[in-house]
């Protein structure tokens, strides 16, 4: 079992600082219920602070102003911090996410560290400069960072998604406040202490773990040049909106309900080992998620029979057994939501053909796996995210009703 570290302090300007209030986030094992740590909660005023220092560090520098490859240099420092505790780490993240450690180790940590790697050796050969042809002569065109960016984070990925707005940020010599989610802030401060360790300027990289309102309070500061959000449709919107109203740079990365088409030729036993752990990915609660199972009707009652069988043989458990593909659900919550769907995909007429229910024997927020038949396009289980193990397999006619359909 991975020691957790609680935190007292927020990572601001390069330092440990106090938070402006005494509120904590406290994190409980999806799968026991226990305490496993707590942060501070940042509040507008750390979020101000947090801007300060990012503001700082890029207007007066040296981050954006260093060669290039010093920038990569760091961030060189900072891959082989992750890759040196990538076993804590995804031992931390599994602790308090509650996916397979499997996937931690290759989705979670390994994802992030991929998207370090990658933009490191961007940052090494990318032609920042150039000069082109104008037309009143040759014309310089320089590519600068953006400026002061906010990362807002979800908690389902929560460091792969942070290394995908971190990662960009500091190759093109932009500084970062990132915001973890309450659920998942001992996997941002981890971060954070890497961070700390590989050496960055100070007000480079800033995390503050907090709610809505002083996620919102970050979104709209003045001081921030650009928001990268990633998480749910309601709160993209709500975001985009007030992006919208400052002329904001803005990226949103939200919900999703993808279709896997198995055609009339497949091999069901290998597309439908294939395709499973698309759909069930970290229990179920991915964006790409493939969810909808959309399978020719002259071979609907064999693909529902063979993902039936497969979806019934997994294994539900602890999530820190390598051999588990199904751990709990994030929180209470959550599993309340993926049954409300549940019954609700039951109520408008589709069929359970496994799963359905809670397993036996485990205490943690588990959902069994499950598998819906019968299911119509325009049922709510096939229109809106579940984030849930639970999979939708819909008859089409022909390839062109597929792709309608998907
Ligand atoms: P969420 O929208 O509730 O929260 C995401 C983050 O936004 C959290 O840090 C939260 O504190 C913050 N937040 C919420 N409202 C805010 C506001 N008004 N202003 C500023 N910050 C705000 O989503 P979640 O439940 O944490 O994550 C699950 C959702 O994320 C799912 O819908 C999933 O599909 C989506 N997601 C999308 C991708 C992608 O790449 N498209 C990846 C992972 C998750």
């Amino acid at each position: 079992m991975v020691d957790i570290a609680s935190y007292d302090k927020l990572y601001i300007g390069g330092q440990w600082v106090e938070p402006s209030s005494s509120n904590t986030f406290e994190v409980h094992s999806p799968v026991t219920g226990e305490l496993l740590g707590s942060v501070p909660e940042a509040l507008e005023a750390d979020m101000d602070a947090a801007v300060a220092a990012a503001r700082d560090a890029f207007d007066n520098g040296p981050w954006p102003t260093m060669p290039a490859a010093e920038r990569a240099d760091a961030m060189q420092r900072l891959l082989d911090l992750v890759y040196a505790n990538a076993d804590e780490l995804a031992q931390l993240i599994t602790a308090e996410v509650g996916c397979p450690i499997l996937f931690s180790h290759f989705g979670q940590v390994g994802a992030a560290a991929m998207v370090l790697d990658y933009f490191t050796n961007l940052t090494r050969t990318y032609e920042f400069e150039s000069v082109r042809p104008g037309m009143l002569g040759p014309v310089l065109v320089r590519k600068e960072g953006v400026g002061v960016c906010a990362g807002i984070i979800p908690w389902n990925v929560p460091v792969f998604i942070m290394m995908l707005k971190l990662a960009p940020a500091l190759a093109s010599g932009s500084t970062i406040i990132l915001k973890p989610a309450p659920e998942t802030p001992l996997s941002g401060m981890f971060l954070a202490k890497l961070v700390d360790e590989a050496g960055f300027p100070p007000g480079v990289v800033n995390f503050v773990p907090a709610g809505r309102e002083a996620g919102e309070h970050l979104v709209t500061a003045p001081g921030v040049d650009k928001v990268s959000f990633t998480g749910s449709t309601a709160a993209g919107k709500k975001i985009g909106a007030l992006c919208g109203e400052r002329l904001r740079r803005c990226t949103l990365e939200l919900g999703g309900k993808s279709a896997a088409i198995i055609l009339d030729d497949a091999n069901l036993d290998e597309v439908v080992p294939a395709l499973l752990p698309y759909g069930i990915m970290n229990n179920g609660q991915a964006c790409v998620a493939q969810t909808r199972i959309l399978a020719p009707r002259s071979r609907y009652d064999e693909v529902v029979d063979k993902f039936t069988e497969a979806m019934a043989a997994l294994k539900v458990g602890d999530p820190a057994e390598m051999d588990t593909d199904i751990g709990p659900l994030i929180a209470e919550r959550q599993r309340d939501r993926v049954e409300s769907y549940i019954a609700k995909g039951i109520s408008e007429g589709a069929r359970v053909t496994t799963g359905g229910g809670r397993p036996d024997g485990l205490a943690g927020w588990y959902v069994e796996p499950t598998l819906f038949a019968d299911v119509d396009n325009s049922m709510t289980i096939a229109q809106e995210e579940i984030f849930g193990p639970v999979l939708a397999v819909i008859p089409f006619d022909d390839e062109a009703d597929a792709v309608k359909i998907a």
